[in-house]
């Protein structure tokens, strides 16, 4: 069975249970310790102690609650990369990837990295999510019961809250942007998660009319744009989205965004061996960005051996960033997290679904 119905109550804002428990018969009051308790990833109503008997009872008979079960867990052997795999039921998989930064206790970082869909329908070309297609979006709560599952992992290792998140796990978050939108409320509201809106990341694969909508939101959420070419031609090879939204468009969308939130866009670029790694593409990507406030995240491509893309080498990954620099484009080159453990989109899933 499908038990997305377990994880709704999740994905409520306060005021939406003030309104629920009002709608039960319970003091509108009662909605804001039920999200206190939900928030803190408490699925059990009788752990609810501050709520009476006939109330959890009342609650638990309307709106039956669970966490996604972890069927699988994994730590690289760094310790710097967990891996958890939630099931959500009906053969919904997800994994939910912890990157742990430490430094002093009190200023260690542990970003999460979660999914918005359930595979993903936009099919590019290099990516292990979109080999499969898309089952279905996710819920609002099963998007927050991941965050909640990593709160549970770091608390279990006594470790500190989530400090970050990133929407780079399975699926493209603005072709579910109500439940994305409802979900990214929901963690940053002061009385749940809290997670700062400058601590989120959104990655698109370049939905132009979602990022405008976006940018209308009013929030500071960082968005990252997977990029991956600066050509039309071959970016519509790797994204079939670039036929939809080629990247004038894209782009007048991004400056849309800067305009609206001062945020510095970062745009990810995966190196595919012969395919996006040569000095022309270097260049032809540090035109586009010239004049913007970008950044470029570039990526150790993850093997996928289905898409027949291969990784380009060390070196013409460190030239491809030198040549970005020269021309004035902040580049990084993401580190290799958690190779040891799949730390690749998708992959963890498609290992289990297929076994
Ligand atoms: N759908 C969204 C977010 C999820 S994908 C998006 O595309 O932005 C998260 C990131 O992983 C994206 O930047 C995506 O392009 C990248 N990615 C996908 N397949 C990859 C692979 N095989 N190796 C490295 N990065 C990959
Ligand atoms: Fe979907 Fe992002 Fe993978 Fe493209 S890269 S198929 S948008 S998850």
């Amino acid at each position: 069975m499908d038990n997305g119905r377990l994880c709704l109550l999740f994905g409520a804002d306060e005021a939406e249970l003030r309104q629920l428990c009002q709608k039960v018969g319970l003091p509108a009051y009662k909605g804001g310790i039920l999200f206190k308790w939900l928030q803190a990833g408490e699925a059990d109503y009788n752990q609810m102690t501050n709520l009476s008997k006939a109330e959890r009872d009342l609650l638990a008979a309307r709106y039956p609650l669970a966490l996604p079960a972890v069927r699988q867990e994994q730590q690289s052997a760094d310790g710097s990369t967990a891996k958890l795999l939630l099931d959500f039921g009906g053969g919904v998989m997800v994994e939910l990837v912890l990157m742990l930064y430490q430094r002093s206790h009190s200023r260690s970082r542990h970003t999460l990295c979660i999914s918005t869909q359930a595979g993903c329908a936009m099919g590019c070309a290099f990516c292990a999510t979109g080999l499969s297609g898309l089952l279905r979006n996710l819920s609002a709560g099963e998007i927050v019961a991941q965050v909640l599952c990593g709160q549970l992992w770091l608390r279990r290792h006594n470790l500190g809250p989530v400090t970050n998140l990133v929407l780079m796990g399975m699926g493209e978050p603005f072709a579910n942007y109500e439940q994305v939108c409802q979900a990214l409320r929901v963690l940053n509201a002061t009385a749940g998660q809290n997670i700062g809106q400058r601590r989120i990341t959104v990655s698109t694969c370049g939905l132009a009319p979602q990022i405008r909508r976006f940018a209308d939101e009013g929030w500071e959420i960082n968005l990252a744009i997977s990029l991956h070419a600066p050509q039309d031609e071959l970016r519509s090879r790797l994204l079939p989205v670039n036929r939809r939204y080629p990247l004038a468009e894209l782009l007048a969308a991004c400056d849309y965004y800067t305009e609206k939130t001062h945020r510095r866009i970062s745009y990810e670029y995966a190196l595919l061996r012969g395919v996006n790694d040569g000095p022309e593409q270097a260049a032809a990507l540090a035109r586009l960005l010239a004049g913007r406030l970008a950044h470029v995240n570039l990526i150790p491509v993850n093997f996928v051996a289905e898409t027949g893309f291969w990784p380009s080498s060390d070196e013409t990954l460190n030239q491809f960033a030198a040549a970005l620099q020269s021309q004035g484009v902040e580049t990084t080159v993401r580190e290799k997290r958690g190779l040891d453990i799949d730390g690749a989109c998708g992959q963890l899933r498609r290992r289990q679904s297929e076994s």
